[in-house]
């Protein structure tokens, strides 16, 4: 909390990456790993639009059984040749704690998704690693149980915890979930970790991603993270969602000036 640690702590990446300092860090990519041609040529379209770090779910946690799964550590391999070929640092989710291991040796970021934001055993886990970690709200939890479940990391010793706020369930059926804009000034006064958004799960729709994105920087955020694919309608998962690789640089472009507003580079 603030009482605790009064100044705004910096999670860094590597050198020169760090969230919860002056530059907005976007990480953007599709939300799943489906073939080497499709995350390296996304990589490559993300990274010369501004985007500092790669995503790409390889184990994905999809309300259906029946849904496609992730192509598993295939997939993290392909995030690994996508790194190589462009030295985007990697962001990917573990959704299992028998796959921190294995998630931990390709990743660069581990992601917590909002369906595991309560998953004590895996949230602590992940706390007795040196990497930085995603932890994503809940998608009915409210910011005291959020903090909370960032505490579960922090109390383990990895003190390298990003939040994530990508919608909350309400009545509204118009977006797929409700972007809780404010969550981003409430967990700044309440905790001296970076705050990012996620505009794409927050929405559900690609035409309402760049609009959010700029209220979230408005807002203070210090990164974002965008789902982009090179063919959404073809995508393995959240196609709808997803920014094409033009549209994303557009909204780069634009996304310039509210950083400037917002005093961040
Ligand atoms: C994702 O990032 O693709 C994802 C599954 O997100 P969330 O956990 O927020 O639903
Ligand atoms: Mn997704």
């Amino acid at each position: 909390s603030r009482e605790v640690c009064p100044e705004p702590s910096q999670v860094e990446i590597q050198p020169g990456l760090v969230f919860g300092g002056d530059e907005l860090i976007v990480m953007a990519g599709p939300c799943s790993v489906e073939s080497e041609q499709q995350i390296v040529e996304t990589a490559h379209a993300v990274k010369r639009a501004g985007a500092r770090i790669l995503r790409g779910g390889a184990f994905k946690p999809r309300t259906s059984p029946y849904s496609f799964q992730g192509m598993e550590e295939d997939g993290l391999k392909l995030l690994a040749t996508a790194r190589e070929e462009t030295g985007l640092p990697i962001i990917t989710e573990v959704v299992n704690p028998r796959d921190v291991e294995l998630v931990a040796r390709y990743s660069d970021i581990m992601q917590v998704g909002a369906r595991n934001m309560q998953n004590f055993a895996l949230l602590k886990m992940l706390g007795q690693l040196d990497k930085p970690i995603l932890l994503k709200r809940g998608m009915s939890a409210t910011i005291q149980e959020f903090l909370m479940s960032a505490e579960y990391i922090l109390a383990e010793g990895n003190r390298r915890v990003i939040m994530c706020e990508r919608g909350i369930r309400t009545f509204e059926t118009a977006t797929r979930n409700t972007l809780d804009i404010s969550a981003v000034p409430v967990l700044k006064e309440q905790t001296h970790l970076p705050v990012v958004i996620d505009p794409s799960h927050a929405t559900g729709h690609s035409s309402l991603v760049p609009s959010m994105c700029y209220a979230s920087v408005a807002a203070g955020c210090d990164g974002l993270i965008v789902e982009v694919h090179p063919n959404p309608e073809k995508a393995a998962s959240d196609g709808p969602q997803s920014l094409r690789p033009a549209a994303f640089a557009d909204m780069m472009m634009k996304l310039k000036d509210f950083a400037d507003v917002s005093g961040r580079t």
